[in-house]
């Protein structure tokens, strides 16, 4: 097509149909805009389409892990207890699709691989896997941050002969494990909610662990006789709480913090047996960072509140060498936190073992099982957990080509994703990425995030058109500032002290850089509208 004449086939593109591309269509439906939903998979869900693991589930109320955005989808929808699992998740993600008509916007088993910005016409050509080729004013990417699958670097992965599962692709009618051998590899959240259900089903199952993680029980229950009905009626005064909070979720907040009504005491200022003695009390939230000021702070106090961790899992883990091999070795707080159902009482079962790699590393995977340092594991099936390519994997995935043909991926390569507000990237004009880098994100209630990203987007695009508006696209001055205002937030925390996947650190030559903002998304959303209001302050309109 002669680019001169290039006129778009839809106002947006809306890339991927998880809970941030269905939001998106819908608001933009609202609005009139014309748009064209592309989704993967062959059906809705995003995250929780894909990770269909035994024993996935949310690790926020469901009551706040769900949409606003529309009064019949909360008032219709029931959930069965506090924290929905995955399958019921998937059923209401596709009751929010059916109950508002939003399926017929999509093409589903349809890959992006291609986007092209052609200044002339100031539109996207976007291009898939299959074959199509959409022209938009817009492209909204909504691909999740969590959604590029990692295939760990171990040998001799494809040689095995056994069954191969991965936790983020696990196929859609389940598994069962009765009677098998199982490998679960990687003790992040997903290898932690899955070892316990696993292990309930498996001959033998063989936890293969490189890092111990912190890991919490989710408390995790039915609702009592009424009690949702209740949270239903008072939904107003729930989401103006969640509205409120750093998090987007205040209910989880109640909970961890409301248990101390005076400002926690100092770890380093409590004497060992009131420690313990909190402990006794407690439990696992007094060896949490909840439980004492300093512990986030002051690495010190960070140190006192881990040997406190490792006193609870001697109490639940009978065998004391497993006990010990179950205690992570980094400060707490810098990874993502795990909560679980029954985790560490997993290991007192006779037919589960735990493989500590840091007594033997794998040494390659061959058709009988896994080979380490330490001995042979004859299995029948491997589950591998090892995670993702988080935040930028998926962006990265696709060629994304800005002004002058320049690939997105390249200009992340030297210094780490650089987007302003995590919203927009400079060089790429009329790109919004939902939850992207450099946004609260992974480190709140996703679907406040979501939210929050897809009403300031909606606004962005409504402004350009009532001004009679092409094109948008964030200053390189502001883009910087933004990125050494995340940089700065995250210095003040113990996040960067950790190989986590939030460092990039888990994925081979990625730039080390803390990507998601920490300052909150209540002060996150003051920013936003701000800058909104100041006439879209950072950002260069044009004709
Ligand atoms: P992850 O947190 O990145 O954990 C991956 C695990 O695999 C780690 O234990 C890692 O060990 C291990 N691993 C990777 N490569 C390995 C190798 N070659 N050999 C041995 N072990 C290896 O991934 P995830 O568990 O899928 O979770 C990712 C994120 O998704 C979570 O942090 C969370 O944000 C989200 N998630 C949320 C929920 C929930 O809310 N309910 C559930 C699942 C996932 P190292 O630590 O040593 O690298």
């Amino acid at each position: 097509m002669d680019a001169v004449t290039a006129r778009p086939d839809v106002d947006v593109v809306v890339v991927g149909a998880g809970f941030g591309g269905l939001t998106m269509l819908y608001r933009l439906r609202e609005r009139g805009f014309s748009m064209q939903g592309v989704e993967a998979g062959d059906g809705v869900g995003g995250t929780w389409f894909w990770n269909r693991y035994p024993g996935a589930r949310v690790d926020v109320q469901s009551v706040e892990y769900s949409l606003s955005i529309s009064k019949e989808v909360q008032d219709e929808w029931t959930w069965s207890e506090l924290m929905a699992p995955q399958a019921e998740l998937e059923r209401y993600v596709n009751f929010v699709a059916d109950r508002l008509d939003l399926r017929r916007h999509i093409k589903f088993n349809t890959r992006v691989t291609a986007m092209t910005w052609d200044a002339k016409s100031a539109t996207w050509l976007v291009e898939t896997e299959q074959g199509d080729a959409w022209r938009a004013r817009f492209v909204v990417t909504a691909v999740g941050c969590l959604s590029a699958p990692l295939e760990p670097a171990i040998e001799g992965i494809h040689d095995f002969a056994g069954v191969t599962l991965y936790t983020n692709r696990f196929p859609k009618d389940g598994f069962d494990f009765t009677g098998k051998r199982v490998a679960i590899v990687g003790t992040g959240s997903s290898g932690v909610q899955a070892t316990p259900v696993v292990a309930s089903q498996a001959k033998h199952l063989y936890v293969f662990q490189r890092s111990a993680a912190y890991t919490m029980p989710a408390g995790n229950r039915p609702w009592a006789p009424g009690e949702f009905e209740a949270l239903r009626e008072n939904y107003d005064e729930i989401r103006a709480a969640q509205h409120a909070s750093p998090l987007g979720a205040a209910r989880f907040g109640a909970v961890a913090i409301g248990a101390f009504r005076t400002p926690p005491p100092k770890i380093l200022e409590t004497p060992m047996e009131e420690r313990l003695a909190r402990l006794d009390r407690e439990g696992w939230l007094a060896a949490s960072a909840f439980a004492w000021s300093d512990v986030a702070v002051d690495i010190e106090a960070n140190r006192a509140a881990q040997q406190l961790y490792a006193e609870m899992i001697r109490r639940q883990v009978k065998d004391p060498e497993t006990a010990a091999s179950l205690v992570p070795h980094y400060p707490m707080g810098c990874k993502r936190p795990i909560i679980d159902i029954g985790y560490f009482e997993t290991f007192n079962r006779d037919n589960v073992t735990l493989v500590d790699l840091r007594k033997g590393a794998i040494r390659r995977v061959t058709a009988e099982g896994i080979e380490t340092e330490q001995g042979k594991f004859g299995l029948d099936v491997i589950v591998y957990a090892t995670g993702f390519d988080a935040m930028t994997g998926s962006l990265n995935r696709i060629d994304i080509r800005g002004l002058g043909g320049r690939l997105m991926r390249e200009a992340w390569l030297a210094d780490g994703p650089r987007a302003y507000l995590g919203l927009m990237v400079a060089g790429f004009p009329n790109l919004f990425t939902i939850t992207g880098p450099g946004s609260p994100s992974v480190l709140t209630n996703m679907m406040m995030s979501i939210e929050q990203h897809v009403d300031w987007v909606t606004d962005a695009i409504g402004h350009l058109n009532e001004a009679g508006l092409n094109a948008i696209e964030p200053t390189r001055q502001a883009q910087d500032a933004w990125v050494d205002h995340v940089n700065e937030i995250a210095s003040y925390t113990l996040f960067p002290k950790a190989n986590s996947w939030y460092m990039g650190a888990n994925v081979p030559g990625k730039t080390r850089v803390f990507m998601p903002y920490a300052g909150g998304l209540d002060v996150y959303r003051v920013k936003c509208d701000q800058v909104a209001g100041n006439g879209y302050e950072g950002f260069t309109l044009s004709a």
